[in-house]
């Protein structure tokens, strides 16, 4: 009997993995693809559907004609995940058996958690939100335009800029550039999170007269003043507000208790594999009548343990040797993990080459310059009122949270601050001091660094 293996989700995650695992596993599993919309939609898309060069249309596809012949799809939402059963509930009753289950529900638009965003903001991070943008642009006759994000984290980071780029250049297609400023709302103190990145893009914002506005948090939108506040305090105008919405989770996750306070399935990108559901849930999956997939000898087994290694390859790939082209994933310099070389076309799971940084030396072999209240020592130092732990997250993360933990403290308390990524120590530097915070205090212990910022 072939394993079960449904995947929720018919988005570029779900198809791709449909599509290998049937490639891969043939007669060993049967694949089923759950979607309420039955559509695959090209999101990259979105950015040149606001900007009036691509029809809508062109951007969704039939998911049904994507997938391969031997795997089905259900159009149909999932509600629930039912793990000690093997048991996926679906919107219009009934219910789908799984030996293995992938997630790729993808992301979703909760602009409404930011106070004013959905009346007063555009977007173009859903097909509905890039249509009404672009009929927004077709009016616009030049003004104060703004762009930025009002949640992280959100998927493809460098959309904002790309897409303050393209607006530039729409606008003076449109003739309407020189009557207009355009400005990007940054969370950080550049362009983009990734510092070699803005010091290519910075300069040519410049060159195109694009404002910069760093340190801006998006925290509430008044549609009827025009104007967008962020956590640091400061107020902008605008005629024409663009904010990528924040994202969460989808409901099906939360309804199914496994998502983390995002509404996401919690993963440790730190390890050389993904965390186990398993032992985040604290409780075994079985397969129905109680089996453990993981247990059952046979093809599903190795697919199974195979599958939780990085770079590792799927069996019943019965290409020649010589179409196996090795792809090998390449890591930063100073990285820990183990990295497997990938047939082409095949499964693995990337290390985190860009995300979670392990603790430890900078990965990129330069290590930031201390401030000038560094201490190369562990231990607290000053008393503190509040910590925030930021251990793990990635730039621009934990500035995020400090902007919003630093809003809920008085002047002159103590927020101490730990957090692993290396980057960290120069964004709370600029940080604290465009936003007139004092860092009072910056010590270094075994790759967690700790700053004491008092409130100004
Ligand atoms: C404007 C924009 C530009 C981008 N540009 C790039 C780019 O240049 N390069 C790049 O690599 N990435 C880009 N991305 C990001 C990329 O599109 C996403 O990372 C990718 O789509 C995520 O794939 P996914 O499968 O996780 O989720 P999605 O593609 O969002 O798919 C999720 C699927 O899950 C389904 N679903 C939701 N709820 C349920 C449920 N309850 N039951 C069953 N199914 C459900 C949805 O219908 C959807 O089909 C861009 C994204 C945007 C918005």
């Amino acid at each position: 009997m072939p394993a079960q293996v449904v995947v929720l989700g018919g988005g570029v995650g779900g198809t791709l993995t449909a599509n290998l695992l049937d490639r891969q596993l043939g007669r060993d599993a049967h694949v089923t693809v759950v979607d309420p919309t039955g559509m695959h939609v090209y999101q990259p898309g979105f950015l040149y559907a606001a900007l009036g060069k691509a029809n809508g249309r062109w951007l969704a596809r039939d998911e049904r004609t994507l997938l391969r012949r031997d795997v089905d799809l259900a159009v149909e939402a999932a509600t629930r995940v039912e793990p000690d059963s093997g048991r996926v509930r679906l919107a219009h009753g009934g219910s789908l058996p799984f030996d293995y289950l992938v997630v790729a529900t993808g992301a979703r638009l909760v602009g409404e958690q930011v106070p004013g965003l959905v009346e007063g903001a555009q977007e173009f991070y859903s097909l509905e939100g890039a249509l009404r943008l672009r009929e927004a642009l077709r009016r616009f006759t030049g003004g104060r335009v703004l762009v930025g994000v009002a949640g992280i984290p959100y998927k493809c980071p460098p959309a904002p800029v790309e897409f303050t780029l393209m607006l530039d250049q729409y606008l003076r297609k449109r003739g309407v550039r020189d009557h207009s400023q355009v400005t990007l709302l940054s969370p950080l103190n550049r362009a983009f999170t990734i510092e070699s990145a803005s010091k290519l893009v910075q300069p040519i914002m410049e060159r195109r007269g694009i404002g910069l506005e760093t340190f801006f948090n998006v925290e509430t939108v008044d549609p009827s003043a025009g104007t967008v506040s962020s956590l640091e305090g400061d107020t902008a105008d605008y005629d024409l507000l663009v904010l990528v919405p924040p994202h969460r989770g989808q409901a099906l996750i939360e309804a199914s208790g496994l998502g983390d306070a995002g509404g996401w399935v919690p993963t440790d990108r730190g390890r050389d594999r993904p965390a186990d559901l398993q032992e985040r849930l604290d409780r075994p999956l079985r397969g129905p009548g109680g089996r453990q997939p993981h247990r059952l000898a046979g093809p599903r087994d190795r697919a199974e343990g195979q599958l939780r290694r990085a770079g590792d390859v799927l069996p019943r790939d019965r290409r020649r040797p010589r179409d196996r082209a090795a792809l090998r994933l390449r890591a930063p310099a100073g990285a820990t993990y183990p990295v497997a070389p990938l047939a082409r076309g095949q499964v693995g799971l990337q290390p985190p080459l860009l995300g979670h940084r392990p603790p430890g030396p900078h990965p990129r072999g330069t290590p930031p310059r201390p401030h000038p209240n560094h201490r190369e020592e562990p231990g607290m130092t000053t008393p503190v009122t509040t910590t925030l732990d930021c251990k793990g997250l990635s730039c621009p993360l934990p500035i995020v949270k400090t902007a919003i933990a630093i809003k809920r403290q008085q002047p002159g308390e103590l927020l101490e601050v730990l957090a692993t990524d290396p980057g960290s120590v120069a964004d709370f530097t600029a940080w604290s001091r465009a936003t007139g915070n004092q860092l009072v205090e910056h010590t270094t212990d075994g790759g967690v660094y700790r700053f004491v910022i008092r409130k100004g």
